[in-house]
């Protein structure tokens, strides 16, 4: 039975001359595989090729477990053109889209992370330099986190639930625990990261993030770097982009 829903495309491969497998995030079906036959035609049903954060309502069929669903009709909305203005920009979002695709499963629903994703889209596009797109992306990986269930604690020792402050000496961020720990804990925990008072500041309480300097947010967003590829197993593919040497 045909389906219909609002989707963006976070990923894309070419499958024949002139047919594409993509990876679409719809609003109420969640990931959705789908084979987009004759996409690079001249005329095709889908508004042209489909591209990476292409936006717009669908009509698909949905296959049996483990295939690929029929993408018949894609109207495309041209919202996140803009997007493709700064690399670092459309980096950040490319980050975002991998990272959504990486730890959502297909057909489980997330409309309020779909909501989060296009607003992050909508947003980033008319930023004008490197920092606030940084800050975009951090809120966004955090919601990201949250929404699927495994949101980090950063407001107390996720050992002995002391509440943070921030007299706190020293704070240490652990993928092993998903969250801070205070100075008394952390020898239990190897895998431990020191964060800054900056840094500790500004997790614990996300109104700071926007305000917060280049340095801090560099540093936040290499923790969660760390976190996702300890999730993950290896680091993600757009990791590489944000590390500074
Ligand atoms: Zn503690």
């Amino acid at each position: 039975m045909l389906k219909k829903d609002r989707a963006v495309c976070l990923r894309k491969t070419d499958y024949s001359e002139t047919s594409q497998v993509v990876t679409l995030l719809t609003r109420s079906f969640g990931k959705v595989p789908a084979m987009a036959k004759g996409a690079k035609r001249a005329k095709s049903p889908f508004d042209g090729p489909i591209e990476i954060f292409s936006c717009g309502d669908i009509v698909f069929s949905p296959a049996a477990s483990q295939k690929l669903a029929t993408l018949t009709q894609f109207e495309q909305k041209p919202v996140f053109i803009g997007l493709r203005s700064r690399l670092y920009n459309l980096n950040c979002a490319f980050f975002a889209a991998e990272l959504l695709d990486k730890f959502t499963h297909d057909y489980d629903p997330h409309p309020e992370l779909f909501d989060s994703f296009t607003q992050f889209l909508t947003d980033i596009q008319n930023i004008k330099n490197d920092f606030e797109a940084l800050a975009l992306l951090i809120i966004f990986q955090l919601t990201l986190l949250s929404d699927i269930g495994t949101k980090p604690v950063l407001s107390a020792c996720t050992s002995c639930k002391t509440p943070f402050n921030e007299n706190w000496p020293y704070v240490y961020f652990t993928s092993l625990a998903n969250g801070i720990v205070c100075r008394d804990c952390e020898q239990a925990f190897t895998d431990k990261i020191r964060l800054s008072k900056h840094a500790a500041a500004c997790l614990n309480d996300l109104k700071h993030l926007p305000r917060a300097n280049e340095k801090t947010l560099n540093e936040i967003e290499k923790v969660l770097i760390y976190h996702f590829t300890e999730l993950l197993g290896k680091p993600p593919r757009m990791a590489g982009q944000f590390i500074k040497k």
